[in-house]
């Protein structure tokens, strides 16, 4: 007998053929069932094991920034792999050093600017929670603000963080300290004093449904965080990296934070994540206060210097802009009912249904061969790859449409 066939065997004898059958058997409860098995990706398409096309509209949320086996990084991983994947953070190496260099730059945090390298947002939040702890400027200081409905991420420091209470119930304890806030001019000035050490803030609230930030809340933040001696520390998971139509979506505002935490698309499929500080920010930790031993290793950090560079060399921040324009006027062109307002920036876009019937769509979506995502039961998130061109638009308005008469 072949190992093929003791294998085959073997899940004849477990009466297990199916693979929605074998993944509900082998995988934690921890999420829905999945909506196909993916076999293979290649610019904005991928395939399931039927051999069915995908448009992918959603990016595996919003990380695949330069689409599925984009050859940049095909090369820098497979060049990588071979030359040294991992070393400890007893070490440095060329692509560590090169990336943190290279965020510094493009986020703005300039000569005192600094780095520290995790491997998820929850991570690079979770990282900014402790730095947030030792702005005590003489021990007062134990409050962190956050707004109502922000999502930071599935650990115990960044649930503490997430503004929804519900993911955080069954969970209970988490770190203390954490206040939410609406996302309003009075509640932030009313909140906000010399006992705050720090805001989280998303610019817009990827999870929640992409909602946006009411206009001139990141200046007024950025003002009183200023005035108060408080981080303004921003979640920039989700808008980073290109996909709201700036580098990072501060940017839009004119203001610079004092922290900003970063993943998804900065890795285009790696796992990585980054705190970034400002100025005295900076500072803050010390030695030995904090630290992972996959943080920023060559292989990922290799992967997010070939996204990086190729978002840069061929303008993907000014395309995400463009493109996220002509993707609202193909949202609001469409003869449906159905949809209200389109919400969000660049590529990253909110679509309002004005009936639940969000995760109907999305499955009207899968069956005319598109990936679009149900933030919640009216909202339809879109976030493609910032490479997309003309022939996509065209493939989305088709489909979409054909998902919207399908309903
Ligand atoms: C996805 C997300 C996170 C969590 O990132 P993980 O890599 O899933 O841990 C945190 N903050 C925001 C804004 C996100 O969108």
């Amino acid at each position: 007998m072949t190992p093929t066939e003791a294998r085959s065997d073997q899940m004849a004898d477990s009466g297990i053929h199916d693979w929605r059958e074998r993944f509900s058997a082998a995988l934690m409860r921890t999420i829905a069932p999945p909506l196909a098995m993916l076999v293979r990706g290649e610019g904005c398409y991928v395939w399931d094991d039927e051999g069915t096309e995908y448009l992918d509209f959603l990016a595996g949320i919003a990380v695949n920034s330069l689409g599925h086996a984009h050859p940049a990084v095909v090369a820098a991983v497979t060049d990588q792999v071979g030359r040294l994947a991992h070393v400890s953070n007893y070490f440095a190496s060329p692509p560590q050093l090169e990336l943190a260099e290279r965020l510094k730059r493009l986020t703005g945090a300039g000569p005192a600017g600094r780095v520290y390298f995790c491997n998820s947002g929850a991570e690079a939040n979770e990282a900014a929670f402790k730095l947030a702890r030792l702005n005590t400027k003489g021990g007062r200081r134990t409050r962190i603000l956050s707004l109502h409905d922000s999502f930071h991420g599935r650990t115990m420091g960044a649930l503490a963080l997430s503004g929804k209470p519900s993911m955080r119930e069954p969970f209970l304890p988490v770190p203390a300290g954490v206040e939410h806030i609406d996302a309003t001019f009075a509640a932030l000035a009313a909140a906000i004093d010399d006992t705050v050490t720090a805001v989280f803030l998303e610019p817009v609230q990827g999870e929640a449904g992409v909602i946006d930030l009411p206009a001139g809340f990141l200046r007024l933040a950025r003002e009183l965080c200023t005035r108060h001696g408080v981080l303004l520390i921003l979640d920039e998971v989700q808008t980073g990296a290109g996909r709201t139509g700036e580098w990072f979506a501060y940017q839009h505002e004119g203001i610079l934070p004092d922290a900003v935490t970063l993943a998804k698309g900065i890795g285009g499929g790696l796992p990585i994540g980054a705190l970034v500080t400002f100025g005295a920010a900076s500072e803050l930790f010390q030695r030995g206060q904090h630290g992972s031993t996959y943080a920023g290793n060559p292989l990922v950090t290799a992967a997010a210097n070939a996204v990086l560079s190729a978002i840069e060399a061929d303008n993907l921040v000014a395309n995400a802009a463009r493109r996220g324009d002509q993707l609202r006027q193909i949202l609001t062109g469409f003869d449906s009912p159905l949809i209200g307002e389109v919400r969000g920036r660049g590529l990253l876009i909110g679509v309002g249904l004005t009936e639940p019937v969000a995760n109907r769509l999305t499955a009207a979506a899968q069956s005319n061969g598109l990936i679009v995502n149900a933030a919640n039961e009216s909202t339809i998130r879109l976030a493609p790859p910032l490479i997309i061109g003309d022939a996509e638009l065209a493939d989305f308005e088709r489909r979409f449409g054909l998902a919207l008469a399908n309903l």
